[in-house]
């Protein structure tokens, strides 16, 4: 765990070397070790002085998170993070100097236990981040960080530490006083160990500043007239942003609140029960399954088929040069890869090139890429008309208009110049993969890639197999996914595949409230509060009503007689046909676009959809059922989803709905939240739904045989 000797002048090395890791990590046992290296040092009369540093490329890079995730006896783990406090407490006021010494990053509780040191250096490392990321997990510093971070560098700079998350290079620590010095790499030990030495010579017992006599908190405390508004201010913005759907965020202000309004060993004690009871909550839980675990299995590419050799990319094709087809093109390029980007004519082709120049230029504007880097990245994109150009390519991606006959056309040309081995991918939103593979001569070598838009933005890409597809065409595309830097999930083949699906009922149920006469603000306002970055109606306006009212007049000539109208249909026809109002992109739709000023609602809404308001109407729904409502809706249907075997497992759906449509992720997911309510819970609660709103609420025989046998989602 840590190397421990002591040097001729009394100075004890403590270094960090979990075993078995490439980082150090902290748990029960790296802490158990620490603790008795530092309880060793402190007790032997010998050591004089203490430095802390890392065998490792890093300093710390935080909290065990499986650890934590496992975590469920409150008590026992109360204790635990009381014992670490009060081993700190022991180093903080032992009389022996302790300096940190920061070779690379330093983040979560890695930086708490330097914090809990007497002087921090860190190396000058361009790829060296402190911080604490814990509250993008849903938990928080607990081992003193809401404590001394405030108490060091004021409330003001600790806020985006703590409630944001944020990472800072060496030079700001150094400026907010996070550190005390900055060094040249290498040094970084003999700093740390001159300090000890000086400290040592100087003959006064080393202290913390808040162990200081007449110690003030930088910038005032929380009862100051600055403090009390700042901490108001943060405490309504927070408010705003998460509708107290996020325990973290708000856990952190009220232990700087009610913390700084005391000392260090009780705001130690009142940050231990915070800590404890958001390491306990389902919150926390679900963050750190989808958001670290699922996301870190995608982005390893767990499910790739076995025994497929990696596929290398250097040249792929891109049809279609509109707004898929470009942004596709950028995040190949970024990627190192050749693209040739095809378009009808060299015109088109080159809008596309235009496009990513725009793109690209703003960053180099906003400083965040030179214009070397950019002109590179331009000279890798080569816009065509020329199907002859595709020659090399191991891939080639179709993302031309939403007609079958087109894309089979772009098909049959592509295939005929690429070579046997490479692969065909289509970015189609909606049409059923096997079927666009018929177009193909090799099906085994057809999949389907599905981009969210903006594309060379948006982080999930979800790939579709064909009844046809091979493994290796998957795990080959998988690669390519990998080598862009995105997330991808794998799922089966079906209408609307596993995303469009369930992000349609969410749209959809927004819609049937309306023609139930739920006043409109109130439908958006609930999606807010559900978490949702954007209302149902409101985002049925930017997908574009016109693209809902389409969809449901193509599956409703696909399936015939199957088909089974929904209360969406019909709003949808009457805003399109009947109204004239597309959605945002014709500036009307459920919202009117002034050319100044913000989007409003149609007014023309409640004559048309009569809003249940006034007396002798039937009650309207609360605010928690409508949110119930459009949360249980998308999770029901991802339900179905897993029973046909669309999705291949729940995380799947989990990681594939936050990264793709921003669910929000203190529910974990659609599957996340359902194992949240537990499967009991919520087949009733889908019954009731069911009963009074139709069979799209109806509970899937899996959930109900999980609720029956008391088996979970997750373990
Ligand atoms: P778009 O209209 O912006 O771009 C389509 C491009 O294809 C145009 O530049 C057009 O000139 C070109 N094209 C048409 N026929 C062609 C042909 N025969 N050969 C070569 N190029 C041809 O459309 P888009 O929004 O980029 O969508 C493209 C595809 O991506 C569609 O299948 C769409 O369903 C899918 N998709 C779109 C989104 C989205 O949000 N826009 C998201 C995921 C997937």
């Amino acid at each position: 765990m840590l190397n421990y000797s002591v040097d001729a002048e009394g100075i004890a090395n403590v270094e960090l070397d979990y075993p078995g890791k490439s980082q150090n990590i902290l748990n029960a046992a790296s802490i158990g070790a620490y603790a008795e290296a530092m309880q060793k040092a402190l007790a032997d009369p010998a050591v004089k002085g203490i430095v802390v540093a890392s065998a490792k490329k890093d300093f710390i890079a935080g909290g065990d998170l499986a650890e934590l995730a496992g975590a469920t006896d409150a008590a026992a783990f109360h204790a635990a993070i009381s014992g670490t406090h009060k081993l700190m407490r022991g180093i903080e006021l032992g009389g022996k100097p302790v300096a940190a010494a920061f070779n690379g990053s330093a983040l979560g509780g890695g930086m708490e236990i330097a914090l809990g040191c007497h002087y921090r250096v860190a190396a000058d490392n361009p790829k060296a981040r402190f911080g604490f990321p814990e509250v993008t997990l849903g938990l928080l510093p607990g081992a003193g960080g809401t404590q001394r971070v405030p108490r060091l560098v004021g409330m003001q700079a600790a806020a985006p530490l703590l409630m944001e998350g944020k990472r800072i290079k060496a030079a700001e620590a150094l400026k907010i006083g996070l550190i005390h010095a900055v060094v040249e790499v290498g040094a970084e030990r003999t700093a740390a160990r001159q300090w000890v030495m000086d400290a040592i010579a100087s003959g006064s017992k080393p202290l913390q500043p808040w162990d200081a006599k007449g110690s003030k908190i930088p910038g005032g405390g929380p009862n100051t007239p600055g403090g009390m508004q700042m901490l108001m201010a943060a405490n309504a913005m927070l408010r705003e942003k998460t509708y107290d759907n996020y325990p973290a965020p708000k856990h952190i202000l009220s232990c700087v609140y009610e913390g700084l309004s005391t000392n260090l060993d009780t705001g130690l004690a009142i940050e231990a029960r915070y800590f404890t009871n958001l390491v306990m909550s389902p919150v926390s839980k679900n963050m750190i399954r989808s958001l670290f675990f699922g996301m870190q299995e995608a982005n390893k590419l767990a499910s790739r088929p076995a025994d497929v050799p990696l596929q290398k990319y250097s040249k792929v094709g891109m049809l279609g040069a509109g707004m898929m087809g470009a942004g596709i093109a950028m995040c190949t390029a970024q990627a190192g890869v050749e693209v040739v980007l095809l378009d009808t004519t060299q015109e088109a082709a080159e809008k596309g090139k235009a496009y990513a120049a725009k793109q690209w230029g703003k960053q180099v504007a906003r400083g965040r890429m030179t214009q070397e880097a950019a002109d590179a990245l331009l000279a890798r994109i080569k816009p065509t008309a020329d199907y002859a150009d595709l020659k090399g390519c191991e891939l080639v991606i179709e993302a031309v208009f939403e007609k079958r006959e087109i894309k089979a056309e772009v098909t049959k040309k592509a295939e005929a110049v690429i070579g046997g081995d490479a692969i065909f991918a289509s970015n189609t939103s909606t049409l059923p993969i096997t079927g666009l593979a018929e177009a193909s001569a090799r099906p085994a070598n057809f999949i389907g890639l599905h981009f969210f838009s903006p594309a060379e933005k948006m982080p999930l890409v979800e790939i579709i197999v064909g009844k046809a597809t091979s493994d290796a065409t998957l795990a080959r595309s998988m690669d390519y996914v990998r080598a862009i830097a995105k997330t991808p999930i794998v799922v089966n083949d079906s209408r609307g595949f596993y995303t469009s699906r369930v992000f349609g009922t969410y749209v959809s149920e927004g819609m049937a409230l309306l023609e139930e006469g739920v006043p409109p603000a109130l439908i958006d306002k609930a999606g807010l509060m559900a978490g949702m970055p954007v209302g149902p109606l409101a985002l049925a306006d930017e997908v574009s009503i016109e693209l809902v009212h389409k969809i449901a007049r193509q599956t409703r000539a696909d399936l015939g007689a199957a088909y089974v109208e929904r209360a969406a249909d019909r709003v949808a026809a009457k805003m399109v046909a009947e109204l004239g109002r597309l959605g945002r992109k014709s500036g009307a739709g459920f919202y009117d676009y002034p050319a100044e000023g913000p989007k409003h609602l149609w007014p023309g809404l409640g004559e048309h959809f009569r809003a249940r308001v006034g007396a002798g109407d039937t009650a309207i729904p609360t605010v928690d059922e409508i949110i119930e409502r459009l949360i249980l809706v998308q999770s029901v249907e991802t339900v179905r989803c897993l029973e046909e075997k669309v999705l291949r497992a729940p995380i799947d759906a989990d990681v594939g709905a936050i990264l793709g449509w921003g669910y929000p992720p203190f529910r974990g997911g659609p599957i996340g939240w359902l194992h949240t309510l537990g499967a009991p819970a919520a087949v009733a609660a889908l019954d009731r739904l069911a009963e009074r709103h139709g069979p799209r609420f109806a509970a899937p025989k899996i959930l109900r045989d999980m609720a029956a046998k008391g088996e979970r989602f997750y373990p």
